[in-house]
């Protein structure tokens, strides 16, 4: 939670996408000011639904309540990619991240000029296109460091075996789970099996369905929503206990958050074909530490109600990432300029340090990975 700043003290706030480590605390500076809050319109929608269930989820821990959820949708401003507006003497711009569906890279015009990253990808997804070259010579390059320290596999042999992975499975009878994020990822993974023509039962579930529905009427940042809208034909949504518990009769796909396994319908459906031989569960992110995902893929145990037990399914990770990997993310800062500073952020100490080291000897940014809150001065 931002409490270092006073919401009185901000011109405005920037948001460049829905994910809850990026907006889950602006409602908070709605609570005592107004302030004014610009984000694309699929960020704000998508970050209603994702506030609105974490306030289901963690209500009670939170500083914050359901009005101001609201304020904040209502107040925020809709701005469109490549529109430019000002803020006081500077001039902003958002342009497209290709990270989920309405993220943006955003840039700010002043008497310097400063790209934030926000979360990125170059890589097309079934989904989306993926990030647009948002022009170069900025004096500040504040960029996202995730995977500086992993390469990513081309997303086409990534894609192959999924699919593989869903035909084998089915073709031994098995049921396949997908712990995925409910943002874009669920959706990603009905896309890519309906591209490659697989023909047995997809379901989805959990918050899922209500961001599929999302997608399917948000033409401007959804690229891939033809292909979205014929595989929704075939996607079946589970609508309540009798689907859930009817659909582990037969062979199939299960898409559902969890992504990590931390509860929601997969934790569900991951116990319920963990001890079946013929099935699979497939992780597709990221897996943190600690979580039951990261300890089904390195012990290979899944913990349900406080008990473990051994898992007889297939577990395999294959990571469909909405990030840009190494090789994106060195490309990315090597083609933006060749002085500034650029400051790395949003990665593991290890990863922002790395990728800092990395632009100091490959590029002439001066690298900065900051180590607190104290102000830089460029
Ligand atoms: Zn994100
Ligand atoms: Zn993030």
């Amino acid at each position: 939670m931002p409490g270092h700043v006073s919401p009185r003290d901000l011109d405005a706030v920037l948001i460049s996408h829905a994910h809850l480590d990026h907006v889950g605390a602006a409602p908070l500076l709605t609570i005592s000011s107004t302030p004014k809050i610009y984000a694309t319109e699929s960020t704000i929608t998508q970050a209603e639904i994702l506030l609105k269930d974490m306030l289901k989820l963690s209500g009670y821990y939170l500083p914050f309540a359901a009005a101001e959820v609201t304020k904040f949708v209502r107040t925020a401003q809709r701005i469109r990619y490549g529109e430019r507006f000002r803020i006081k003497d500077a001039e902003i711009e958002f342009v497209d991240a290709g990270h989920i569906p309405g993220s943006a890279q955003i840039i700010v015009n002043a008497d310097k000029t400063l790209i934030y990253t926000g979360d990125f990808t170059p890589i097309k997804t079934r989904l989306l296109n993926g990030s647009k070259d948002p022009g170069s010579g900025f004096d500040v390059v504040v960029t996202e460091s995730t995977y500086a320290l992993e390469a990513h596999e081309p997303r086409k042999v990534l894609e192959d075996k999924v699919v593989e992975l869903a035909r084998e499975t089915v073709n031994q009878g098995g049921i396949l789970v997908v712990p995925s994020f409910a943002v874009a990822r669920s959706q990603e993974v009905a896309c890519i099996l309906h591209a490659h023509g697989f023909k047995a039962p997809v379901w989805i579930d959990g918050m899922a369905r209500q961001l599929l529905e999302v997608y399917l009427q948000d033409e401007e940042y959804v690229d891939g929503i033809d292909l979205l809208a014929k595989a929704s034909r075939r996607i079946r949504i589970v609508r309540g206990k009798r689907d859930r518990v009817g659909i582990l009769d037969e062979p199939g796909v299960v898409v559902s958050p969890a992504g990590m396994l931390k509860g929601g319908p997969a934790a569900y459906y991951a116990s319920k074909v963990a001890d079946d031989p013929a099935s699979s569960i497939l992780l597709v992110s990221f897996q943190a530490p600690n979580t039951p995902g990261a300890r089904l893929l390195s012990e290979g145990k899944l913990t349900l109600d406080g008990s473990e037990f051994k898992a007889a399914a297939k577990v395999v990770q294959y990571k469909l990432s909405a990030h840009a990997g190494q090789t994106e993310l060195r490309e990315y800062i090597s083609k933006r300029g060749d002085s500034g500073v650029a400051i790395t952020i949003h990665g593991d100490p290890a990863a922002c340090d790395a990728f800092a080291s990395w632009i100091k000897e490959n590029t002439g940014y001066r690298a900065i990975n900051p180590a607190g809150s104290e102000p830089i001065v460029v």
